[in-house]
């Protein structure tokens, strides 16, 4: 193993005073990096598992100074206008960009266009934040990691949370579980509560939609299930054509009852991530869905109540 203090995660964010994920007042840390690529993914940038760019386009005023400052050639600019209302004024070549170590761009932009999403910090690093904010952790309050995915990076996420729980912290672990059981059990001693997704239960329709199957995220969901099933808190986002199918949500009920999962997280579908996919050179490949109505969202939670599991409409 690693030394413990050269380990490193590359970390996108970490907020602090956060009311979400997890009891009581919470600081969230982003790992960058996550084996699924969900097409609705909110946070876009917790997919790749390198600092990226962010572009802004309404900063942009199109003076090139990024392009006389980039030492890759990655910069060129559009000329036709129906180019330039979609996209900015420049165009990133993401393949130099996302291998970049430098960034000079960003120090050339003097609108604040650009900036760098993802930094390697150390677990102390994490920790020094952590504390700052411990003041607050009353009422089991505490750290709650999230991403992308922490159990990408499992022997630094482990060593975080065990120096959380050394300090009197309270954990939370945000994971889709679609990673090797040894990196789960591995955390286990040091986790209080697991927020999991379970999107879709049948395996070819989870690789459509996500990129990657689901067997390793049902295995490990057993594992919890076996060991601690009380710690987890099962979330279900409700994504039109692709979760909310009445077959899917009754295979979820049904695995929660089998696996004496008592709670569920029905989470509506939104668009809120939509710009970030496009400020990352992407696009957002979901403009048409439109967010379930109260009706749908209530018919779901009932399907899911109907197994004996306590289900919260966020
Ligand atoms: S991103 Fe910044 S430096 Fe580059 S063209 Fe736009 S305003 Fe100028
Ligand atoms: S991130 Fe690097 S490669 Fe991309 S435009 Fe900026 S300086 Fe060039």
């Amino acid at each position: 193993m690693e030394n413990i203090c050269e380990l490193k995660a590359l970390i996108f964010d970490i907020q602090s005073f956060s009311t979400h994920d997890g009891p009581g007042i919470r600081t969230n840390v982003f790992f960058k990096g996550c084996p699924l690529q969900c097409l609705w993914c909110a946070n876009p940038e917790g997919q790749k598992f390198v600092p990226e760019l962010f572009y802004t386009k309404m900063k942009c005023v199109g003076c090139m100074r990024c392009a006389k400052a980039c030492p890759y050639e990655a910069v060129t600019a559009y000329s036709d206008p129906a180019d330039i209302e979609k996209y900015g004024y420049v165009r990133h070549d993401r393949s130099k960009c996302n291998q970049c170590q430098t960034h000079d761009c960003v120090r050339a932009c003097f609108q604040n266009a650009l900036s760098v999403t993802g930094e390697w910090m150390t677990v102390n690093d994490v920790m020094k934040k952590i504390r700052r904010d411990s003041s607050v952790y009353r009422n089991k309050g505490g750290i709650t990691v999230s991403g992308g995915d922490p159990l990408v990076y499992p022997e630094f996420v482990t060593e975080l949370l065990k120096q959380c729980h050394e300090e009197g912290i309270n954990t939370a672990l945000e994971s889709e579980l679609c990673v090797p059981a040894k990196s789960l059990k591995a955390i286990m001693p040091h986790v209080d509560l697991y927020l999991t997704d379970l999107k879709i239960f049948n395996e070819q329709k989870h690789i459509e939609a996500t990129g990657y199957g689901n067997s390793l995220i049902l295995e490990n969901l057993r594992m919890l299930g076996h060991n601690c099933p009380e710690k987890v808190c099962l979330r279900v986002p409700v994504i039109p054509g692709f979760t909310d199918s009445y077959e899917n949500i009754d295979s979820i009920g049904a695995f929660c009852e089998e696996n004496q999962f008592s709670k569920v997280n029905i989470l509506p579908y939104h668009k809120l991530g939509a710009t970030k996919h496009e400020r990352l050179g992407g696009e957002y490949l979901m403009p048409d869905v439109q967010e379930p109505d109260d009706g749908k969202m209530r018919r779901i939670a009932e399907i899911i109540e109907s197994y004996g599991v306590e289900c919260i409409i966020n």
